[in-house]
């Protein structure tokens, strides 16, 4: 039977492994309704006139008049803004895919919700910001969300169906990121491109910044927290250079269960694409006698501070990590522009989080979305206005 799919952030990394899987399955497997994607017009063009959706949608309205113009012709329809994108996002489908990054995802993520789909979520600022909003969202409309994370997606693997009460605690793992081996004076004198060179996987700009501060695996611990119902001492983080198990389930019993896989996201997102079943892959097969060893090693939260930073604010409440998600974007798109240096990130973090903290309680939870963006908004104008005073002090 053909499945009706949307693709929000087509053109990203995520968006991207997800539709190789796509032009591999049967030509009737799926059938394209949204494909969006935020200034990329060329890329956004190029993906509908081979997918064919019946819409594609670019979230930059400048670009709206090039991408009418390059898909002219084509019957696809055509649209532009944030607002197109939420409305694209609503469209009825079997399944979503939500991989635009950063908090910009919280809106379109919550209208697939709306329509009680399956949704594949990538975009883990929807729960760092609002868990418990989108948790309650997927429950009242009857929508199943489908973690795309590896770590995440490796953990839901693991759960045996209806043993989520025996649960003792989570592992999530880490590859260390690129800066695994280097002392913190180093890390102030990083570069993009140093920080860019992830060791094992291939990612957007911003989560392999975010895998270089380890902030990624603050936010993925909180993703976890809200996902999976646990408090924070039940989730653990292990650092693993090999990245081939990705998440392990430890059952009261001392059973541990884990996925392992290469470390390819076509692997957890062929794993939502195809479920409740499984679908091939190209995804380079796991040889265990070549791989030789696996090692672990706890995380060193003093050379890597963002961790502690992020389980911290989950400590806080729903205020302080959305606040923490949004400062965190803005320190990290400060970086990418030179503006700032590596380890300014979790100094503007920590903070933009005392400064709110301090002026006003944050919200411990979320009443509804329209709180969780002022708090964003309130959090990226602190870290704005900080950014001008930052002179490496942090270093
Ligand atoms: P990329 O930066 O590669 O892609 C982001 C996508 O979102 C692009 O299609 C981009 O469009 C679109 N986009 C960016 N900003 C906006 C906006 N303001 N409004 C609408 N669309 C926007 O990101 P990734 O694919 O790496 O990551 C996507 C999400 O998945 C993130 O939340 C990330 O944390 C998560 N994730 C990613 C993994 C990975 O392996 N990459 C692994 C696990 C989770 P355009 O191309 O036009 O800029």
């Amino acid at each position: 039977m053909t499945r009706r799919i949307s693709i929000l952030g087509a053109t990203g990394s995520v968006g991207t492994a997800t539709l190789d899987l796509v032009r591999r399955a049967e030509p009737d497997a799926f059938e394209l309704i949204a494909l969006t994607a935020n200034r990329n017009v060329d890329a956004l063009a190029a993906i509908a006139r081979e997918f064919k959706p019946r819409i594609a949608v670019i979230g930059d309205e400048r670009q709206g008049g090039t991408l009418s113009k390059a898909l002219e012709g084509t019957g696809i329809e055509t649209a532009s803004g944030p607002t197109a994108l939420i409305e694209a996002a609503s469209r009825p489908v079997d399944w979503t895919m939500a991989a635009i990054v950063g908090s910009a995802g919280l809106e379109p993520t919550a209208a697939a919700l709306q329509d009680g789909a399956a949704v594949a979520l990538a975009n883990k600022e929807c729960l760092v910001c609002a868990g418990e909003y989108f948790i309650d969202l997927a429950a009242r409309r009857g929508a199943t969300i489908l973690p795309v994370d590896s770590e995440h997606n490796a953990i839901f693997q693991s759960i045996y169906p209806g043993h989520d009460r025996f649960i003792r605690r989570i592992t999530l793992t880490a590859s260390g990121g690129p800066f695994r081996d280097w002392p913190r004076e180093r890390m102030g004198s990083a570069t993009r491109s140093d920080a860019l060179a992830h060791p094992v996987w291939s990612m957007g700009d911003k989560i392999s910044i975010d895998s270089a501060t380890l902030m990624n695996k603050g936010l993925e611990v909180i993703e976890a927290c809200r996902l999976f119902g646990l408090p924070p001492r039940q989730v653990d983080v292990v650092i693993h250079r090999q990245s081939v198990i990705h998440g392990l389930v430890e059952y009261v019993d001392g059973s541990v269960l884990a996925q392992l896989g290469s470390p390819d996201m076509r692997i957890p997102i062929a794993s939502a694409l195809s479920w409740p079943e499984r679908m091939e892959t190209p995804a380079e097969r796991l040889d265990l006698a070549r791989i030789g060893q696996l090692d672990f090693e706890p995380p060193d939260e003093a050379r890597f501070p963002a961790l502690r930073i992020a389980r911290d604010a989950l400590e806080a409440g729903e205020g302080a990590t959305a606040a923490l998600n949004a400062a965190n974007e803005v320190a990290v798109e400060a970086f990418l522009q030179g503006q700032v240096g590596f380890l300014d990130i979790a100094g503007l973090v920590s903070d933009c989080l005392g400064s709110l903290e301090g002026s006003a309680a944050l919200p411990q939870r979320f009443g509804g979305l329209d709180e969780a963006l002022d708090v964003d908004s309130r959090a990226r104008t602190w870290t704005r206005d900080a950014l001008s005073t930052v002179n490496s002090k942090h270093a």
